[in-house]
């Protein structure tokens, strides 16, 4: 054992026993605030990390650091085999604002996606799931039966039996693929990990209305899209859909571990030990999410994140044809389809301070907290114009 003094030896220790999943970055973040991140050298960069999708709220927010607080202080842990004051607040809020009856608490956007995927099968006594190209659900077991990205399958094949992948935005493809053994459907209402890539309206509203007429539950994946990401607390909500079955997860408790599969007047009720997890709905995750749900409904996260992301999308349509292909996005998530590979922007990007995010080969993903000053925005915004202006020009 050591102790570590600086960068290099931080690094060297992960890389010594980290378990060698992650594609890692030359970067140790030791702190963060608002949008900003530092490193242990003292250097600040923008975030548009955003934490993956969990840093909506931006970093060290003070109400929900104080939730926590408060909450470890009082109780940490209670299993779901008792009540609790802050799990029953919670429930009761956030199905309010979902507009669907019952919610699972678990603590992770997979074992959101799990969850929904079982109770579709309870549900229905069926065993067929159809999920999309390049859909992303996560990577346990049933959820990466779910996810499309054949390097992520490969190594685990066969996965589950009785899951098909048909083209996203196809409805078609969608109408001839449900059958009477169908389970469920699941969808992104924009794919996220698969290249920012928003569903159209008809499309979306198409796919619930099969799913109502075959005896299928419409799952929305919200893991990405939620809390107010899109310029909706739900994305979903943008085309007046009602999802049987949603996973959510990332910012749901403000940057604490915490995911939901909220449950629609659709899904019959539950018995009693089909699914459980011994940390769901703990007290201090349910703190933090009613802290987290209190600023995303006061400061009106969502209309931020409508109003910064529609600006950013509109100036990013000036950036040059030879070197863009498309720019593409809803609310405060935003991709970037560059005609060349991402990963030496997102470098440059970092020597010039601005932490951003790939979406597959190509497309630079942003997904900075809601809480962003437009300020901050606008000098991200110009760094990445000018890291993209940069590029060799491919074609027109
Ligand atoms: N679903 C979607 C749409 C996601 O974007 C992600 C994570 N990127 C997941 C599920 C999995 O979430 P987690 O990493 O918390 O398991």
């Amino acid at each position: 054992m050591s102790t570590p003094t600086d960068t290099q030896t931080f690094m060297q220790m992960e890389e010594a026993h980290t378990s060698g999943v992650y594609p890692k970055r030359p970067l140790t973040v030791v702190r963060g605030e608002g949008a900003y991140l530092w490193d242990e050298s003292g250097r600040r960069y923008i975030d548009c990390v955003g934490g993956q999708g969990s840093a909506n709220f931006g970093h060290a927010h003070p109400a929900i650091v104080a939730a926590i607080q408060q909450q470890a202080a009082t109780l940490m842990t209670a299993p779901e085999i008792f009540y609790n004051d802050k799990r029953a607040l919670l429930l009761d809020r956030l199905t309010s604002l979902a507009n669907m009856p019952r919610a699972y608490l678990c603590n992770s956007g997979a074992e959101a996606v799990e969850a929904a995927l079982k109770f579709a099968i309870l549900a229905t006594k069926r065993h067929e799931i159809i999920a999309t190209n390049r859909g992303f659900h996560g990577r346990t077991m049933g959820a990466l039966s779910a996810t499309w990205e054949p390097k992520y399958r490969e190594p685990f094949q066969p996965l589950i039996p009785g899951f098909k992948h048909v083209q996203y935005n196809d409805l078609a493809a969608m109408d001839a693929a449900i059958t009477d053994q169908t389970a469920g459907v699941i969808v992104e209402i924009v794919q996220g990990e698969g290249g920012v890539r928003p569903g159209d309206a008809d499309y979306l509203r198409g796919v619930q209305a099969l799913c109502h007429e075959r005896g299928a539950m419409f799952i929305v994946d919200e893991v990405q899209t939620g809390f107010g990401r899109t310029g909706k607390l739900f994305a979903h909500q943008h085309y007046d859909l009602q999802p049987d079955l949603m996973s959510i997860a990332k910012s749901m408790a403000g940057g604490l571990p915490m995911g939901a599969c909220l449950i629609g007047s659709r899904v019959p009720a539950l018995q009693a030990q089909t699914h459980g997890s011994t940390f769901g709905g703990n007290p201090l995750a349910c703190a933090a999410a009613l802290a987290a749900l209190d600023v995303m409904v006061n400061d009106d996260l969502p209309g931020r994140a409508a109003a910064l992301g529609g600006w950013l999308l509109e100036r990013f349509e000036n950036l040059p044809k030879t070197k863009v292909r498309e720019v593409r996005g809803l609310g405060l998530i935003i991709g970037i389809e560059l005609r060349s590979k991402v990963s030496p922007v997102l470098k440059t990007l970092q020597e010039r301070g601005v932490l951003a995010l790939p979406a597959g080969m190509n497309v630079l993903r942003l997904l900075p907290p809601l809480v962003i000053e437009r300020d901050a925005l606008d000098e991200a915004a110009t760094i990445i114009e000018d890291v993209i202006n940069g590029l060799p020009e491919l074609s027109s």
